[in-house]
C-alpha cells in the first residue's frame, strides 16, 4: 500500500464531498430483518486483538470522540465503509450528557447496523468510580487519567481499575506523563513507563513525548519519535496511545472561521512524525478537537444557507454526512487503518 501524498493539504474542506445526506433507513431495516436469518450481529469487543495486529505495523487505530448520536453514527459508518476498526470513544462530559447506558446502547446499535464489532472506550476517565460505572454499563475499555495525583497514587488507582476491569472482561488504558514536580518536562522517562506498566497491569499506555493536551500556545509541536521508540523497545508488547496531536490545516481553520469560530491557526505536529510513531508501538491515536470543530462548522454552514429550516434532522443530518466523509478521509490519510478490521 502506498503512503498518502504529503503534498495534499490535510483536511482541505474543499476535498470533502458536500452531499445532501440521505439516511439509509431502508438499508438499516433490511439489516435488522436479516438478523433473524442467521447473519451474525456485531458486538462490543475490547481493543486487545486489534492492538496486537497494529503493534508492529505501520498503521494505528483511529479513536474518535462521539459527542452525540450523529457523530457516533458518522464515526461507525465511516469506519465500516472502509473496513477500518470501529472504536467509539466517550469523554466524561459525554457520559454525563448522554448517560453511560445510552452510549452503550448506541454503540450496540451501530454494531448491529454495520454487522461489525465495535470497541466502546471511556476517554480520560476522571476517577476510579467513573471507570467502574462505565465498565458496569458495558464499556469494553476505559482510560484512567489520574497522573496529576502523582506517580504512587496514579499507580494505586490504575491498578484498582485494572483489577475491576479485568474481572469483567474489559481493558484499561493507563497514562504516565510528565512528573508532577516537573510540569514543564514534556516527555515520559523510559524507566517510569516500565515501572508503571509493571505495577499497574494496564493493557495499553498513554504517554507524553512532546505531545500533551496542556502544551503552552507557543511551545513547539514536535513529537519525540526517538523517545517513543525507546519506550517501545523497553515495552515491546505494550500498545502505546497518542493523545494531543491534532493537525488543523489553515484551510480547516479558515472554514471554521468563515462561520464564526474565531480560531487562531495553531502550531501543528508533523504528520510524518505521527506516522513514524506507528512503527514504534503506537496503536491508537485520539481525535476530538477537529471532530467537534468540523461538525459544528457544518451545522453553522447549513443554518447560514438555510435560515428558514427548522427541522433539526436537516442540519444535524447534513453535519453527520459531512463528518462521516471527514472521518473516512482521516482514517485513510492519517491512521492508514482502512481494510485492517
Ligand atoms: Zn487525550
Amino acid at each position: 500500500m502506498s503512503r498518502p501524498d504529503f503534498s495534499i493539504i490535510l483536511f482541505d474542506w474543499t476535498l470533502l464531498n458536500y452531499k445532501w445526506y440521505q439516511p439509509d433507513n431502508a438499508g438499516f431495516a433490511k439489516r435488522i430483518q436479516s438478523d433473524g436469518g442467521g447473519n451474525k450481529m456485531g458486538k462490543l469487543i475490547t481493543s486487545s486483538a486489534i492492538y496486537q495486529k497494529s503493534l508492529s505495523a505501520d498503521w494505528a487505530v483511529g479513536g474518535f470522540i462521539g459527542y452525540d448520536m450523529e457523530i457516533m453514527q458518522a464515526s461507525a459508518r465511516a469506519a465500516g465503509k472502509i473496513h477500518a476498526p470501529v472504536m467509539l470513544q466517550a469523554s466524561c462530559r459525554v457520559v454525563e450528557y448522554a448517560g453511560a447506558d445510552m452510549l452503550r446502547k448506541m454503540a450496540e446499535a451501530c454494531a448491529a447496523e454495520l454487522d461489525r464489532d465495535v470497541i466502546l472506550h471511556l476517554d480520560h476517565g476522571d476517577s476510579v468510580e467513573r471507570c467502574k460505572h462505565c465498565i458496569d454499563n458495558g464499556f469494553t475499555s476505559v482510560m484512567l487519567d489520574s497522573e496529576r495525583d502523582g506517580f504512587a497514587e496514579n499507580v494505586r488507582k490504575t491498578r484498582e481499575v485494572c483489577e475491576y476491569a479485568h474481572a469483567r472482561g474489559a481493558v484499561v488504558e493507563g497514562e504516565v506523563f510528565h512528573p508532577i514536580d516537573s510540569p514543564e518536562k514534556y516527555w515520559t522517562d523510559v524507566d517510569e513507563a516500565v515501572e508503571y506498566v509493571d505495577l499497574t497491569g494496564c493493557d495499553s499506555l498513554a504517554f507524553c513525548c512532546g505531545n500533551a493536551h496542556d502544551l503552552p500556545p507557543d511551545h513547539p509541536r514536535k513529537l519525540r519519535v526517538e523517545q517513543i521508540r525507546a519506550i517501545h523497545e523497553a515495552l515491546p508488547q505494550m500498545p502505546l496511545v497518542l493523545h494531543g496531536t491534532s493537525i488543523l490545516s489553515p484551510e480547516f481553520i479558515a472554514r471554521a472561521n468563515q462561520f464564526g469560530a474565531g480560531l487562531y491557526h495553531p502550531h501543528n505536529f508533523d504528520l510524518r512524525d505521527i506516522q513514524e510513531s506507528f512503527r514504534w508501538g503506537v496503536c491508537k491515536v485520539n481525535s476530538a478537537l477537529d471532530i467537534k470543530i468540523a461538525f459544528t462548522t457544518a451545522v453553522r454552514q447549513y443554518m447560514a444557507e438555510h435560515p428558514v429550516e427548522m427541522d433539526p434532522r436537516k442540519y444535524l443530518g447534513y453535519a453527520r454526512g459531512v463528518i462521516e466523509d471527514y472521518i473516512a478521509q482521516k482514517h485513510v490519510r492519517v491512521f492508514m487503518d482502512q481494510e485492517k478490521a
